[in-house]
C-alpha cells in the first residue's frame, strides 16, 4: 500500500481522513505521510522512505520508537491477558513509581488519555471546593473536554465563548479565559471573582500553541492567588510530566500544585492518562468520595507495563542531562542555520521540547505569536519531508527530541535545515 492510496481510502472512511485533526496536514502543504513502522529516532512510511522523527507521537516516545524494553514489557503483559476490569499488580507498581517521582502527591488515579485526566481533575476540583468556576489561559491546551474548549470572548469580556461547535454557550459561563504572562489581569480577576474559583489550570510550560515559556514569577502568582482564595491550582503536565525533568515541571519550578494531570510519557505509547493530588483531595474520588469517575479499561495491564518500563528507563542516572544536551545541540544548530541564511527565526527550547518561530523574539503570550508567519513553517515542513526529516505538521506544535536521537541524527537535521534555508535566501 502506498501513502497516496491509503490517504485516498482514509478520506472515504475516516472524517477528514484521520482520527485526530492535526494529522491531516491542514496547516502545511501536501498530504499526510502514513507511518509503516518505526524504531528509535526514525520511522519508515508506506512508500518505504525513512525519516528522522521529531514528533515522536506528540511526546510519549521519550525513549524513541519501539524501545525493546518497553516492547518486551507489553508483550509479557499481553501474554498474561489484555484486560481484566479488576485490580492487577501493575497498577500498584506504576502508581508507586509515579508517586516516587512526584512525592508532593499522595495518590494517583489512572485513566485512558490526557483529556480524560483533565476532565476528571476539573470535576474533582469542583467537587472538593463546592465551586464551579474554572480559570484557563489563552494558548494553553488541556484536551477536548467541553468546559475547556473555550476561547477568550471579545473585548474585555472575562468569560469565554466556545471554541468548538457543539459546546453549549452556557458551559463557557463557568470558564474564565485569561492571557498568559499578565500578572495584572490575573490579580484583578481574582480580586473580583476569586471566591468563586474552583481551580486555575495551567500548563507550567505551555507547549501546545508554540512553546510559551512563562516567567517563574507569573506561575508563582498563580500559586499565591489560588491559595489565598481557596481555589485549587492544577498543573497540566500531560506534555511536561517526566519530559522536562524526572518529575516534570513542578519540581523544577519549585511550585507544588494541588492537582496534576499527566498522560503521554506515562503510557509509553499506549493510551494512559492520570491525575494526582494530596490525600485530602483524592479522598473525594469515588468510591471513597462523591466525585464519580470510572473506566472500563483504566489501569490496563499492557498500558501500565509500557508506562512502568518507560519510567524505569527515564530513571537512569544522567538520562535528563543527556536529553538536555541533545536539545541544546539541536537548538544551537538550528539557530546558526537560520542566522547564516539570513532568515529571521527564534528557536525556543525547554529541555527536549523545541519550537522554531519565524519572528525575532520568543513570545510568552499567545497574542504575540505571529500567525502570518506560519506559512514559512509550512514551507520548511514540506522541504524537510523531502530531506527525510519529519516535523509536527503545524507551526503551532512543538518538536520532541528523544533519548534515541543521536548526534548524527541532529547533525543531519541541521544540515537539511541549512540547505533548505540557504535555498530560500538564494531565491
Ligand atoms: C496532549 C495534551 C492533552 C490531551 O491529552 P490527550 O491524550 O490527547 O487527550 C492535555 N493537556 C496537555 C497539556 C497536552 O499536551
Amino acid at each position: 500500500m502506498s501513502n497516496a492510496s491509503l490517504w485516498e481510502r482514509a478520506c472515504r472512511v475516516l472524517p477528514g481522513g484521520v482520527n485526530s485533526p492535526v494529522r491531516a496536514f491542514k496547516s502545511v502543504p501536501g498530504d499526510p505521510v502514513f507511518f509503516r513502522d518505526a524504531k528509535g529516532s526514525h520511522f519508515t512510511d508506506e512508500d518505504g522512505r525513512s525519516y528522522i522523527d521529531y514528533c515522536q507521537s506528540w511526546g510519549p516516545m521519550i525513549l524513541g520508537h519501539a524501545d525493546s524494553d518497553v516492547q518486551a514489557a507489553v508483550e509479557e503483559a499481553l501474554a498474561e491477558g489484555a484486560s481484566f476490569g479488576a485490580p492487577s499488580r501493575r497498577e500498584v507498581l506504576l502508581a508507586e513509581a509515579f508517586l516516587g517521582r512526584v512525592p508532593f502527591f499522595d495518590q494517583v488515579r489512572f485513566v485512558n488519555s490526557g483529556t480524560e485526566a483533565v476532565m476528571s481533575a476539573i470535576r474533582l476540583a469542583r467537587g472538593f471546593t463546592g465551586r464551579d468556576l474554572i480559570v484557563k489561559f489563552v494558548g494553553c491546551y488541556h484536551g477536548h473536554a467541553d468546559s475547556l474548549l473555550v476561547e477568550a470572548g471579545s473585548g474585555l469580556a472575562t468569560f469565554g465563548t466556545p471554541s468548538s461547535a457543539g459546546v453549549p454557550a452556557d458551559f463557557t459561563n463557568h470558564t474564565a479565559v485569561l492571557p498568559l504572562d499578565d500578572d495584572a489581569a490575573l490579580e484583578s480577576f481574582f480580586a473580583e471573582h476569586g471566591g468563586k474559583v474552583a481551580a486555575l489550570i495551567v500548563e507550567p510550560v505551555p507547549a501546545n500553541a508554540g512553546l510559551l515559556i512563562q516567567r517563574p514569577e507569573f506561575l508563582q502568582k498563580c500559586r499565591q492567588l489560588t491559595a489565598a482564595n481557596g481555589a485549587l491550582l492544577i498543573f497540566d503536565e500531560v506534555i511536561t510530566g517526566f519530559r522536562v525533568g524526572p518529575g516534570g515541571a513542578a519540581p523544577l519550578l519549585d511550585i507544588v500544585p494541588d492537582l496534576g494531570t499527566y498522560g503521554k510519557i506515562i503510557g509509553g505509547g499506549l493510551p494512559v492518562g492520570a491525575y494526582a493530588g494530596r490525600q485530602e483531595i483524592m479522598d473525594h474520588i469515588s468510591p471513597n468520595g462523591g466525585v464519580y469517575q470510572a473506566g472500563t479499561l483504566s489501569g490496563n495491564p499492557m498500558a501500565m507495563a509500557a508506562g512502568l518500563a518507560t519510567l524505569e528507563k527515564t530513571g537512569a542516572p544522567g538520562f535528563y542531562d543527556d536529553l538536555e544536551a541533545k536539545g541544546a545541540l539541536l537548538a544551537k544548530g538550528l539557530t546558526e542555520a537560520a542566522a547564516t541564511a539570513g532568515v529571521t527565526a527564534t528557536v525556543v527550547r525547554y529541555g527536549s521540547l523545541f519550537w522554531t518561530v519565524f519572528q525575532p523574539e520568543a513570545p510568552r503570550n499567545f497574542g504575540d505569536v505571529q500567525g502570518d508567519k506560519m506559512d514559512i513553517y509550512g514551507r520548511l515542513h514540506q522541504a524537510l519531508l523531502n530531506e527525510g526529516v519529519y516535523l509536527a505538521p503545524s507551526g503551532y506544535e512543538v518538536g520532541f527530541v528523544s533519548a534515541a536521537h543521536t548526534e548524527a541524527d541532529i547533525d543531519e537535521t541541521v544540515q537539511a535545515v541549512a540547505r533548505t534555508l540557504n535555498q530560500w535566501s538564494d531565491a
